[in-house]
């Protein structure tokens, strides 16, 4: 429901140089471009002609209202004629909002006969939009800029694509996270400094009492479990006769669930180190929630539980293939190299293969009772695995290609759900660059959303973006993170 609430500002550049009739002209194109790119259906979020800036003035009170407006997820600006920038340069400063310059033009061709002075002055995108790129390197304004026909597909979907970020932010800015119990004990790469994540990022990271989670859980009667065991069975084939053991955690189900819509939180994290009056490590409760677009963390890793909930939040409406994921062992033989992701039970089912099973089994870990969990196999394809790392005064986001591959033995004996999965560029370099970066072993891995999304979801939120992809090489890694290291030293905060 997210995307729906975003409305994006189509704002054209122009000025009074060229007289009244090529600003009617201007507007009238302006407005069937917003119409026909949201009729296009590619755009997942609404796109609004707004105005024609066409003075100084004009810019400053666009972007004071684009500030204020909160359906306004982002502004799109194109300029369909010239449009001097020290007219936009006072606006600019001011503006809060995501912002992506459409180097477009309204017409596909130049008209061979057509083409006179008048269609010049009036069709000169080419020139306007290099004044109007240029305010904004000056400026340093944080931008994605997609230059192109604003009717091709490809187009439209860069253009979607970053729809989804900018509502990603609007999300990140909304969003409560909530904690039961700390980090895990001595763990480094889940801590961080929750004020400068707020600060930057907006997410509210609180605590409650795992002992109110507890007598909450206590509090869901057997006839509420009962009802939403029904509904399990009606989705998943049961491999126990452990009933109870299922029926434990549809009450943490229900309870945990309370309690987040309660408080507004659409994040959690929990610990198997502080499960004081619970019965169960919640398993299959935590799978469950995740599949509703909940995130979560393990071990207490409410950066991972945040980026799990902004990812699904992007990822809307595509496969709702989005999950929390660890990376637990390696393949490393020659030809078959590959990584094998699962966690102690909380793997979210949007990402299963085919129909996930409902089992109980023992956990080692905890010294609780045997909790039941969903137990299914990662559908293959193109993925992206996600950290977001505390550098000490910035966080770093690390991006990795990944292909998930159908998983190439059965581990009859693994009680889990597993995912594998080929990251990029190769096994050992994708392993060196993930290591060199600092990535942890927590993830969100997607099938949904793509790097470029989360490097324009990066761009937004001031936060420095690692990508290994394919092309990637742990001397051009090394430098690249020497450099960005010093950057973001002198320019980030
Ligand atoms: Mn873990």
């Amino acid at each position: 429901m997210e995307l729906k609430d975003c409305e994006f500002w189509f704002v054209v550049g122009s000025q009074h140089l060229y007289g009244p009739e090529v600003l009617a002209t201007v507007e009238k194109r302006a407005k069937e471009m917003a119409d026909k790119m949201n009729a296009s259906k590619r755009l997942p979020c609404r796109i609004v002609y707004k105005t024609t800036v066409k003075t100084p003035e004009d810019a400053t009170e666009t972007v004071l209202a684009a500030n204020y407006e909160a359906k306004c997820a982002g502004l799109v600006v194109w300029c369909h004629t010239f449009s001097p920038s020290k007219m936009w340069l006072n606006g600019l400063k001011l503006l809060q909002k995501p912002y992506l310059h459409l180097a477009t033009q309204y017409n596909v061709s130049i008209p061979d006969k057509g083409i006179d002075m008048d269609f010049m002055n009036l069709n000169q995108a080419a020139h306007g939009d290099r004044e109007h790129g240029f305010i904004a390197a000056r400026l340093g304004t944080p931008r994605k800029i997609v230059a192109g026909h604003w009717k091709d597909k490809a187009v439209l979907d860069r253009i979607g694509g970053w729809m989804r970020a900018a509502a990603g932010a609007r999300f990140s800015r909304n969003l409560k996270v909530m904690r039961f119990g700390d980090n895990m004990r001595n763990v480094a790469v889940t801590e961080g400094d929750k004020v400068g994540v707020q600060e930057k990022l907006g997410w509210q990271v609180n605590t409650w009492p795992v002992g109110l989670l507890a007598e909450r859980i206590n509090a869901v009667t057997d006839r509420e479990a009962d009802a939403l065991v029904a509904k399990y069975r009606s989705l998943y084939p049961f491999n126990t006769k452990n009933t109870a053991a299922v029926r434990y955690q549809a009450k943490e189900e229900i309870a945990m669930k309370r309690l987040l819509e309660e408080e507004g939180c659409r994040a959690f994290a929990n610990t198997f180190e502080d499960l004081y009056g619970m019965e169960q490590l919640p398993g299959l409760a935590t799978q469950r929630l995740m599949a509703q677009g909940y995130g979560y963390g393990a071990e207490g890793d409410w950066k991972t539980a945040a980026l799990t909930a902004v990812v699904k939040a992007m990822g809307e409406g595509g496969s709702g293939g989005t999950t929390f994921m660890e990376d637990y062992t390696y393949e490393l033989a020659k030809g078959r190299e590959c990584t094998l992701g699962a966690h102690m039970l909380e793997v979210c089912p949007t990402i299963a293969a085919g129909r996930p099973k409902v089992e109980v089994h023992p956990l080692g870990i905890g010294g609780k009772a045997d909790p039941a969990r969903l137990v299914f196999e990662g559908r293959p394809g193109d993925a992206i695995v996600l950290s977001l790392i505390d550098m000490g005064g910035r966080c770093r986001l690390v991006c990795q290609d990944v292909k998930v591959i159908k998983p190439i033995y059965k581990m009859p004996n693994l009680p889990v759900a597993r995912v594998m999965w080929k990251p990029a560029p190769d096994l050992a370099t994708g392993v060196e660059c993930w290591i060199r970066a600092g990535g942890a072993h927590h993830t969100v891995l997607t099938y949904d959303v793509t790097a470029e999304q989360m490097a324009d979801w990066a761009r937004i939120m001031g936060v420095e973006f690692v990508h290994i992809t394919k092309d990637t090489t742990p001397e051009s890694l090394e430098k690249e993170l020497f450099f960005s290291d010093v950057a973001w030293r002198l320019g980030g905060k």
